[in-house]
């Protein structure tokens, strides 16, 4: 499959593919004060990798609590493009299912409390659930 997103005000892009069927893929929605803030419903698979395309200019990157994560944002409407952190030299993220217009192509989302975990058991998670992330500036 290959899916592609866009943000709010159409100034980054995100395309995901990879050998997944879409409907086995759980948005995951955080419910930490920072992902309220920017609202999002993650989606990730180490069988599907995500670009994010977009000016150097469009993007920023901010870190939350634990600071392990690199969370992309569109500057123009601020939404959460992907979250993501390098493993052994290798970038590995999620996406944001909200930039792909029709979301009940995907599993029925879960809420979860990544902030109950601790920073190894945070990223021994992220690295069985996510896939190649790459940042592609225009
Ligand atoms: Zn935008
Ligand atoms: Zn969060």
């Amino acid at each position: 499959m290959k899916l592609y997103g866009v943000c709010k005000c159409g100034n980054c892009e995100v395309v995901a593919e990879g050998s997944i069927e879409l409907s086995t893929l759980v948005p995951r929605i955080c419910d930490c004060e920072y992902c309220q803030l920017h609202p999002s419903a993650v989606v990730s698979s180490p069988n599907m990798a995500v670009s994010v395309k977009a000016e150097a200019s469009s993007i920023y990157q901010a870190v939350n609590g634990s600071g392990q994560a690199v969370f992309y944002h569109c500057k123009g409407c601020n939404q959460l493009l992907a979250v993501g952190a390098i493993f052994s030299g290798v970038s590995l993220g999620a996406v944001n299912a909200c930039l792909f217009g029709n979301s009940d192509q995907f599993a029925e989302p879960i809420s979860i409390q990544p902030w109950l975990l601790s920073p190894a058991e945070k990223m021994a998670r992220w690295s069985k659930l996510w896939g190649g992330l790459k940042i592609c500036y225009a």
